[in-house]
């Protein structure tokens, strides 16, 4: 098969791998029919998660055909056309039986700090993804779900992440009626997190990033309030200015540590000349809440951020709340909007790439290049 393959920092190729077989009673092989490249695949394009192994296919937003099933899984049949949640997870342990999939205790040697993700280095798990033809689907009960007939496969392959993540990070808001919503990052992720505030009940949201066609989209898709933080000397103070001097109810920070190259090393380095790393999304965060206030955190931090104002958080009141999403226990809920026009997902799809052209999409996507916000990943198409 054709598959994805990591060669390093900001190299990838498309070579010839063995196709996946079932390797447990209760493994499903999935040919992938849609993928998509995450804007946290490019931590690991850039070269900045821990143990991503030379080798390895990437890919953990993927639907697809259930090519072979393991003799003991029952709720899925060769033909079903499925969606897989970015999670791999047990279903049965402390923190399955909770709701917390992300949190699985079983998936992962490196389980006390993380969960199972689908093409996510062995630092979670070392599970190849669907950045290729076919992947071998664990625990295939548990996860993967059928794609009700009347949605696309491009809606379906984002709410394997994307969507369900920018959701969640609303829910963990906590979001009361007529709330302020800062959202901190414009990337799909932040354009989902900017939409779901209005099914809440939010009153206002505000969407900082620096890319103004992201900024646009933001405007148009999510009818988010929009602030270029390159065009202010003290963005905090214009939020702050935009909120009675008090801060907004909530701020969701959905770029994280390094990010996707872009948004923090342009500050790091055009504005702040700080080290990459430096947790300046959440500072920002924790500056912009008013005090009392939820800051949510979807971006990606790494084992050891350092320079957190953790004392601001303590002072202030804060409530933080974080996580990595537990996908599945959103889609009932998010299926609900999709079916009702209130998400549209498909409309922030900016590029259909062919797998074997894989390594122009990272290219693309790292350097923000040609206007592109989610691209998809199509294999076979070329
Ligand atoms: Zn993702
Ligand atoms: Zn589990």
């Amino acid at each position: 098969m054709r598959a994805m393959v990591y060669r390093g920092p900001y190299k990838v190729a498309v070579e010839e791998k063995d196709i996946p077989s079932v390797e447990h009673p209760n493994d499903a092989i999935v040919r992938v029919t849609l993928g998509a490249i995450c804007g946290s695949d490019l931590h690991l394009y850039h070269g900045l998660i821990p143990d991503t192994r030379v080798g390895t296919t990437f890919g953990h937003e993927f639907i697809g055909v259930v090519e072979e099933v393991g003799p003991s899984v029952q709720n899925l049949k060769v033909g079903d056309r499925v969606m897989v949640p970015f999670n791999v997870y047990c279903g049965s342990c402390y923190f399955c039986a909770r709701g917390l999939y992300s949190n699985c205790h079983n998936v992962n040697p490196n389980a006390t700090a993380i969960g199972g993700i689908y093409g996510y280095s062995h630092s979670c798990g070392g599970y190849d993804g669907g950045q290729s033809e076919f992947v071998r689907v664990p625990f295939a009960d548990v996860g993967p779900s059928l794609i009700p007939d009347w949605m696309s496969d491009e809606d379906a392959v984002l709410l394997t992440d994307a969507l369900p993540t920018g959701y969640f990070g609303a829910q963990l808001g906590d979001i009361s009626e007529g709330d302020t919503v800062i959202v901190l990052g414009a990337g799909p992720v932040g354009l989902f997190a900017a939409a779901s505030p209005w099914l809440m009940g939010a009153g206002r949201v505000i969407v900082v990033d620096h890319l103004d066609y992201r900024l646009a989209k933001a405007r148009e898709f999510a009818h988010a309030e929009t602030y270029n933080f390159a065009e202010h000397r003290d963005i905090i103070l214009e939020l702050k200015k935009a909120t009675d001097y008090l801060g907004a109810d909530v701020v969701i920070d959905a770029v994280g540590a390094e990010a996707d190259g872009s948004f923090l090393q342009h500050v790091a380095g055009a504005k702040l000349k700080l080290q990459g790393g430096s947790p300046i999304a959440l500072n920002w965060a924790l500056a912009a809440v008013r005090k009392g206030g939820t800051v949510s955190v979807l971006g990606a931090y790494g084992p050891a951020p350092t320079g957190i104002k953790f004392g601001d958080a303590m002072n202030k009141g804060l409530t933080i709340r974080a996580n990595q999403c537990p996908v599945k226990r959103q889609w009932p809920r998010l299926f609900e909007h999709l079916r009702n026009g209130y998400l549209r997902p498909s409309e922030l799809v900016t590029h259909r790439i062919p797998l074997e052209h894989i390594a122009e999409g990272y290219h693309l996507f790292s350097g923000k290049l040609d206007g592109i916000i989610k691209p998809l990943v199509v294999p076979g198409a070329s």
